[in-house]
């Protein structure tokens, strides 16, 4: 093979893409990884990383103005919003570094420069020092995805920010408007309400985090509303005027429409995949609105290539994208893949109080035919919960009355973002009640309660 090829050749060094990269290159194969912006992608540097270091520095905050509770003293707490973002930027900047020496240490070539599909088992490369050929027996299109910009209501990176802007804040603001309660959404809405910006979330669904089990939208919806959000649902926004310094957002609901007044608009209305320009046509890529169609093996239907993560498709989470990866290197390197399972796919949200929830929630169940045992858990029945401070929460689990099987669990509470993978673990292992129940949880863990909720379903539950 010459120098310009290679067992694979994987566009996008995203969670998806650097990911299949070091497992291909484990596995004995040559690749090389293309990026054209930060070797990590979204996740590593303007997405789940950053958000999660902002996220920290606000819980510490929250925590410490809370001094009281724990019978401490803590006088004058303030924060600077400059230095909370450097912290962010440089957790960012550390986790990139880290992929380069991974890459390093796997034997990845790694090339920064922008791709583009030339025809069957070729990309063309263009770096800043001019255009290069690679051949691929193998292509993973790993281009992951950007925020979605719905007409009127654009980031403009002064009045109106989308997440990149939000990571990045210049000021503070002082009256925020966020629209949309999915997971990116009110993260920035927990973030910056906790710091004291007035805000205001808007979700043209029902409820907040709509795709979450409604027990556990209603409990974090409470909490929210608790800590001073304001939340409009049933709500859309059909304009925002903009002005120097100022935004009026018109709001539209079942009973008319009126008018607000905002410092900062914060847009979180979903993600568009990257499929421009990237040759996929040409080669005969389907392609269902921005997104990659493919198999449950990640194969676009043209050999040897695959699509992989957030340009694939949802659900658009990182360890999705990894785990598709890690798959279709196993495949191409000639090893037996695992399809990703979609309900076994925990979803995190890093808001104050956390969510956290994998498989079906009780309305899907019930819509999909399953008779159903349902069980819930409260924080404040689990001792380390009330010794943490953290009272308020529930854990929710759903079972098939017939088998028995873990169809879904529903947390909202603290640290159940950590807690979930407990019942990952399940569902991949395809553990039922009795499995269940029969596990000895340590005490005193948080983690009790998921114990007491899956006793619950079965009216066995004891502190409660
Ligand atoms: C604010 C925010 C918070 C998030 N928080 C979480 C979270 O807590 N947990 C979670 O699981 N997910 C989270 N996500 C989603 C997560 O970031 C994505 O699911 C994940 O990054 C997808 O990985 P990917 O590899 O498919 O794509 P990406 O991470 O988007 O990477 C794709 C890469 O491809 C590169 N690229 C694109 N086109 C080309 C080209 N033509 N040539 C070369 N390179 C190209 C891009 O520059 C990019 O670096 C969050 C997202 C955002 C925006």
């Amino acid at each position: 093979m010459s120098d310009k090829s290679f067992d694979l050749v994987v566009i996008g060094a995203g969670p998806g893409g650097y990911v299949a990269a070091i497992r291909a290159a484990q596995l004995g194969l040559s690749v090389a990884c293309i990026e054209r912006e930060n070797l990590g992608g979204i996740c590593l540097n303007w997405g789940c990383i950053p958000t999660k270091a902002l996220l920290r520095s606000a819980e510490v905050f929250h925590q410490m103005e809370r001094a009281k509770d724990y019978g401490l003293s803590a006088e004058k707490i303030g924060f600077d919003l400059d230095a909370i973002v450097k912290r962010s930027r440089g957790v960012a900047k550390q986790m990139n570094a880290g992929i380069k020496g991974l890459f390093k240490k796997n034997k990845v070539t790694s090339i920064m420069g922008e791709a583009k599909l030339a025809g069957s088992g070729k990309v063309i490369v263009k770096t800043d020092a001019g255009e290069e050929t690679l051949v691929g027996k193998n292509i993973i299109v790993a281009t992951g995805a950007r925020a979605r910009e719905l007409p009127g209501l654009e980031a403009d990176g002064d009045l109106v920010w989308a997440y990149r802007q939000a990571l990045v804040p210049t000021r503070m603001p002082k009256k925020l408007l966020v629209i949309g309660s999915g997971a990116i959404g009110i993260e920035f809405a927990s973030f910056y309400n906790t710091l004291g910006a007035d805000t205001t979330v808007v979700e043209v669904m029902d409820r907040v985090l709509p795709v979450e089990d409604k027990d556990i939208s209603t409990f974090a919806k409470k909490q929210f509303v608790k800590q001073g959000m304001k939340i409009l649902e049933k709500t859309t926004v059909k304009k925002l005027d903009r002005s120097a310094g100022k935004v009026v957002a018109h709001l539209e609901d079942a009973k008319g429409t009126t008018t607000q007044e905002f410092d900062t608009v914060i847009s979180a209305v979903g993600i568009v995949g990257n499929v421009e320009g990237l040759g996929l046509e040409e080669l005969g890529v389907k392609v269902d609105r921005t997104h990659i169609v493919t198999d449950e093996y990640c194969r676009t239907g043209v050999e040897g290539v695959f699509a992989i993560g957030d340009v694939a498709g949802a659900p658009w989470l990182a360890h999705k994208a990894s785990h598709e990866g890690v798959m279709v290197a196993e495949l191409v390197a000639g090893l037996k893949a695992h399809p990703i399972k979609p309900n076994s796919i925990a979803g995190c949200t890093y808001c104050h109080p956390q969510v956290a929830s994998v498989g079906l929630t009780e309305a899907k169940a019930k819509e999909a035919g399953y008779k159903v045992k349902v069980g819930k858990f409260p924080f404040i029945g689990n001792g380390k919960a009330v010794a943490m401070g953290e009272a308020e929460g529930l854990v929710k689990t759903v079972f098939d009355e017939a088998t028995g099987e873990l169809l879904g669990a529903h947390m909202v509470g603290a640290e159940v973002t950590e807690m979930i993978q407990g019942y990952v673990i399940g569902r991949q292992l395809e553990t039922t009640e009795e499995d269940l129940m029969q596990t000895v949880f340590p005490h005193p863990t948080m983690s009790e309660m998921m114990h007491e909720s899956v006793l619950d379903a079965y009216g066995r539950a004891i502190h409660i």
